[in-house]
């Protein structure tokens, strides 16, 4: 197909090096297909989730990564008890609810450069940092992407993994719908205390307070907190620790040890949360993979494992079709198909849940322990 030896071609163009692109990458460099990778940024983020629920360990394990990350730092764990207002209201039981039986804790970066190192052994998938798109024309074999640089690539699949904001949906002129929540969270990291190694506590009130604590190795703890924006923003510029901590006191009642450990909220990471989903995840020979193409309440601990699950199905597609079983546009519809509906009904759930915080019946009839578990099972779904 090559015309034109002014640019280079591959199989597949991904914008976007976090879990989703990077991971599509290593499956598709495996294949044999040449594939390049386009990340902004100077380095891959390192920060993100680290939260594996069983639908997203299925797709590691399936891939023969799973044995690999429990060698590593990641932790199995199998209870999170629940609490609103400082009541305990629910304990799930991974092994009750999910037949895997636990869940990982697995710090982000263990999980992106276990990926990350594999890819650098194969020589047909290139990554470029500090690089994005400037143009891009889709024509009937494929689509010209134009970099930063200037220099234009030629790729048959171009696939947009480039998170919430992403550029490819714009230029693949598939909608988002936002909907943002009056809810900020705070992320840090401490040592692992006796409460923590015990089990995963998650804590919410009626005014909007949300803490969760979780060991993410043997060394190491996550400290999440989350309350409304006015409350955040007042909380973190007073820097005042007891304000802070009294706060958190009136809903936390059973992880002293953690809570005593924050100073200040002025080292934590945050970012704004919203619920996004897209009506379709595809135009033409261009996707949307991952945050790209949704984005949920991390209250669901699952924005990572959707874009995990999402790569895991996208795989089977384009392999029937790298191996000419079916056309491309049967394999972006069937992996659509696949996707669309569960991820759409799993973001309710989620959005659902963020909203519930104000009476602890209303949290209590919208969450779900199978769905918290990570079951796609379309009956329990449907019912939210
Ligand atoms: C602190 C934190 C904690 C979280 N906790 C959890 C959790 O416990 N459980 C869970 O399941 N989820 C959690 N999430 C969400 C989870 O990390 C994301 O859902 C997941 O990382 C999505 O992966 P992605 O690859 O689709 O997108 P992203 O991780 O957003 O990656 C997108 C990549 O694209 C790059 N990019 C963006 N625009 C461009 C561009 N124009 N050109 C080139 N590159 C571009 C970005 O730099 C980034 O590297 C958390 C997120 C954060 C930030």
């Amino acid at each position: 197909m090559n015309q034109n030896p002014k640019y280079k071609e591959y199989d597949v163009c991904i914008v976007g090096a976090g879990i989703a692109g990077i991971f599509l990458a290593w499956l598709l460099g495996s294949k044999g297909k040449k594939v390049l990778i386009l990340e902004k940024n100077a380095k891959i983020n390192m920060n993100g989730a680290d939260i594996l629920k069983p639908s997203g360990i299925n797709v590691l394990e399936k891939h023969g990564l799973l044995q690999e990350l429990m060698n590593k730092e990641c932790r199995v764990r199998d209870e999170l008890r629940v609490f609103h207002n400082g009541i305990q209201v629910d304990h799930i039981n991974y092994k009750a609810e999910n037949e895997r039986g636990y869940f990982m804790v697995c710090p982000y970066n263990v999980l992106l450069e276990t990926i990350y190192d594999k890819i650098q052994a194969i020589e047909n998938v290139e990554l470029l940092v500090n690089q994005s798109v400037s143009k891009i024309k889709e024509v009937e074999s494929g689509v010209f992407v134009t970099l930063n640089s200037g220099e234009e690539i030629f790729c048959n699949i171009l696939i947009g993994a480039d998170g919430t904001k992403s550029i490819v949906r714009e230029y693949a002129d598939i909608e988002a719908h936002f909907d943002y929540y009056d809810h900020v969270m705070y992320f840090n990291k401490y040592p692992v205390t006796a409460s923590v190694e015990e089990l995963n506590r998650l804590y919410v009130d009626e005014k909007g307070g949300l803490a969760y604590f979780y060991p993410i190795n043997n060394r190491e703890s996550r400290c999440v907190l989350g309350f409304s924006m006015e409350e955040g923003k007042s909380l973190r510029e007073s820097g005042n620790r007891d304000v802070l901590i009294n706060r958190l006191k009136e809903f936390v009642t059973e992880s002293d040890d953690m809570v005593d450990q924050i100073t200040s909220m002025d080292d934590f990471l945050t970012f704004p949360l919203c619920k996004m989903h897209t009506e379709k995840y595809f135009n033409g020979r261009i996707l949307l993979l991952g945050n790209a193409a949704h984005s949920i309440h991390p209250i669901t601990g699952q924005g990572m494992n959707l874009a995990i699950e999402d790569v895991g199905e996208l795989i089977i597609w384009l392999s029937k079709y790298f191996e000419a079983e079916i056309s491309l546009e049967e394999a972006l519809s069937g992996y659509q198909k696949q996707r669309l509906e569960l991820n759409n009904k799993v973001l309710n759930y989620g959005h659902r849940l963020a909203n519930s915080f104000g009476s602890a019946e209303n949290f209590m009839n919208s969450l779900n322990s199978k769905i918290q578990t990570s079951s796609r099972d379309l009956s329990i779904l449907n019912k939210i």
